[in-house]
């Protein structure tokens, strides 16, 4: 059965292994995350051509996302790795400070005396350990641990509320950036952006690297929140990022605005995807909770393009059997789902273009025909996007020469790539074989109707101008 909801993945140690990357590539893993907080550029190349190559065997295409670290504050390292913070207890960030101990510890944020003040809150490592900012010295950020426990090296720090200015592409992500050009990622996440000028600078960066990657914009700060609409229409893509996001606007903000930005993003032609602690306990469990299962079934049914897996593959016990459950949470959640009639579809933006109209409205024919299939004769993959932003259950088989787009529609709710090389540009051929490569497939059988969208003359990219309704089968007969 296929499953509409795509499953992003990010890899580490826990899955360095090809056999267990292949594993978990063979139980759904649609898109990698290569995550730049982590390892070498090297490294990051290494895992990219290993995912591609195993795609490749198995004969299915793998997307690829590279995740820049961006400003994340983090502090320094403790002489013994940890400390254990105490309630009450007084304790000191200072970026002058070259190995920690219980009292203080380094930071590699200089400006962070300049962000905050007398009666600030700061959360450490995801907001398990919180501190009220007593005094600001120098370069040193005197506070009170309201929330102690233990801290290790490393760990992220964020204020509640936002408000840190750190700019959205530290000198480490311009070098990664590069790199994902040269890997050439598909897509490109760039953490903590506060506007849409953040965007745009990391694509025009991109860009003249000869990077080609659509770029997704983490909404993980409270600026971003107030700045979604620009922030959406500066991306192709956003993701939900709910670890830091929840730090700074408070957990039980995140399910609402969850489903505020994912309604947004689809309005907006947009991808959307839904990450973080999805299934945190299989890190160390064979088995999810009751809770996860639920929250995965709801980000699915909030109409998430993709879901993604942090720490549960790149650092868990379990990376096989967490994709194995993703798949099956997605797959139930997906039959109970009835798609929304043509008039609950709201499509904010309008719509602008030839092509544009021709997808939504193979979409539109499908919610109210039989349809068995739409087939999306696609050379940037726009036709396949468009067409999947209104919700049918009628499968979108992106058939493309081009690989790169075969990797990007990976990420698209409701899209399958198809190797699509027809033999001739003559329409009636080219409609032929479009069929034969679906029956072929086992997606459509004789008698069953296909939609297919096509630009006509025949090659030109951008060009989708016909939609088309046929009947399996029916042109042998004449
Ligand atoms: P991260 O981003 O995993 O890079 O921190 C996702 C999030 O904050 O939820
Ligand atoms: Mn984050």
């Amino acid at each position: 059965m296929l499953r509409r909801t795509k499953i992003v993945a990010t890899v580490g140690p826990a899955c360095s292994d090809p056999k267990v990357m292949d594993r978990m590539i063979e139980a759904g893993v649609d898109v990698v995350r290569l995550n730049f907080s982590h390892g070498t550029p090297e490294e990051h190349m290494q895992r990219a051509e290993l995912v591609r190559s195993l795609a490749k065997t198995r004969g299915r295409a793998v997307g690829v996302l590279v995740d820049l670290q961006g400003p994340k504050i983090r502090i320094g390292k403790f002489k013994d790795g940890k400390v254990n913070l105490k309630d009450g207890e007084s304790f000191t960030l200072d970026a002058d400070c070259i190995l920690g101990d219980d009292g203080q510890v380094g930071l590699d944020y200089k400006d962070l005396v300049k962000d905050v003040s007398r009666g600030s809150t700061l959360l450490l490592d995801d907001g398990r350990i919180e501190m009220w900012v007593e005094e600001v010295k120098g370069n040193k950020v005197i506070c009170k641990v309201i929330r102690g426990g233990a801290l290790s090296n490393n760990k992220g720090i964020n204020r509640k509320g936002g408000g840190l200015s750190a700019t959205a592409l530290t000198e480490k992500d311009v070098e990664d950036i590069k790199t994902a050009a040269k890997l050439k990622a598909d897509y490109l996440a760039v953490s903590f952006p506060r506007a849409a000028a953040d965007i745009q600078q990391a694509r025009e960066i991109l860009r003249a690297a000869g990077g080609k990657a659509w770029i997704v914009a983490k909404i993980e700060r409270a600026e971003a929140v107030h700045a979604l609409e620009e922030i959406v229409d500066a991306s192709d893509a956003i993701m939900v990022a709910r670890g830091d996001l929840g730090v700074e606007v408070g957990d039980a903000a995140v399910p609402a605005l969850q489903k505020k930005m994912i309604r947004l993003a689809r309005a907006k032609n947009k991808l959307v995807i839904t990450a973080t602690q999805m299934m945190e306990s299989m890190i160390s469990s064979p088995i999810p909770t009751r809770a996860e299962v639920s929250d995965v079934a709801n980000a699915v049914l909030d109409g998430s393009d993709a879901v993604m897996l942090s720490a549960e593959t790149a650092a868990g016990q379990f990376p096989v059997e967490t994709v194995s459950a993703m798949h099956r949470v997605c797959i139930e959640a997906e039959k109970e789902m009835e798609p929304p009639t043509f008039s609950e579809q709201a499509i904010a933006e309008g719509i602008l273009r030839v092509d544009e109209a021709i997808a939504k409205s193979a979409a539109f024919t499908a919610l109210h025909l039989n349809v068995k299939a739409i087939a999306a004769m696609t050379q940037s993959g726009s036709t396949a996007l468009w067409t999947s932003r209104i919700s049918t259950h009628v499968p979108i088989y992106a058939l493309t020469p081009e690989v790169e787009t075969r990797r990007k529609v990976t990420l698209f709710r409701g899209v399958y790539p198809v190797n699509f090389k027809p033999s001739s540009q003559m329409r009636d051929q080219l409609l032929a074989e479009a069929e034969d490569e679906l029956r072929r497939r086992g997606a459509v059988r004789n008698g069953d109707l296909i939609l297919l969208t096509i630009g006509e003359p025949i090659g030109k990219p951008g060009g989708t101008n016909t939609l088309k309704i046929v009947r399996v089968g029916d042109r042998k007969k004449t």
